[in-house]
């Protein structure tokens, strides 16, 4: 049997503060298959950014394993990390992670590059974002729902293992949300790229093949 792409088993994340500790939530486990989508829901503060958090490795835990593309990673391999961040797991947020100073399409030459891909495509990329002719806007002179779908162009034009996606659709008004969601979900199907979508929209959680509910307390 081959290993599942993201594999999470008995994690256990806890913070402190003010001298009390708070455990976000203990011995989870959880897998994702290549090529699946899983919807991470739960209400607010349940711990869903905070697991993408540990993810992608920009935070510790206290205890259990996590293992992405086969291979165990510590909290400690932060190099390893960084290169897997860079590489192949793109990360879309709330509000799209744009450079101000940079047009979109130097935003989207910048992400690709960093992750290997020379010389991408990005008028196409652009185009079929439906952001043709933008490519020389800056982030501030387009809409939040075309920034964020700049955003996605550059998840999918570094050619990611796996996106990390963290209410990507929660700044944006319902009408905007939708196009930006079908552009999400149509991507990640035909590049059957796996993904993992923190959202507390039912809706959105639907078009997953799967989802997973964090804070249900026993
Ligand atoms: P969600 O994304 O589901 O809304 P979060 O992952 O942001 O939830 O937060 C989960 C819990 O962890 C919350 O109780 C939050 O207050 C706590 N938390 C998150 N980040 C920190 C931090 N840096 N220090 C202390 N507590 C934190
Ligand atoms: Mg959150």
């Amino acid at each position: 049997m081959t290993d599942p792409l993201v594999s999470v088993e008995s994690l256990t994340k806890q913070f402190r503060s003010g001298g009390e500790t708070v455990t976000v939530f203990r011995g989870l486990d959880l897998t994702l298959a290549d090529a699946e989508s899983l919807a991470l829901m739960g209400p607010s503060g349940s711990g869903k950014s905070t697991l993408l958090n540990l993810l992608s490795g920009l935070d510790t835990w206290s205890e259990g394993r996590i293992r992405l593309f086969g291979e165990a990673l510590t909290s400690a391999d932060e190099a390893r990390w960084t290169e897997l961040r860079r590489r192949h797991i793109a990360t879309v947020f709330q509000e799209a992670n744009l450079m101000p100073a940079m047009t979109l399409a130097e935003n989207l030459r910048l992400r690709a590059g960093l992750a290997g891909r020379q010389r991408p495509d990005t008028d196409a990329w652009l185009e079929d974002l439906g952001l043709g002719g933008l490519g020389n806007r800056f982030p501030d002179q387009v809409s939040g729902g075309q920034r964020q779908r700049a955003a996605l162009a550059m998840a999918f034009a570094m050619a990611p293992r796996l996106i990390l996606a963290d209410e990507p659709t929660g700044s944006l008004d319902r009408r905007t949300a939708a196009r930006v969601a079908d552009t999400l979900f149509r991507f990640q199907r035909r590049y059957r790229c796996p993904l993992i979508l923190a959202t507390h929209d039912p809706e959105l959680a639907e078009r997953c093949d799967r989802s997973f509910t964090l804070g249900q307390r026993d």
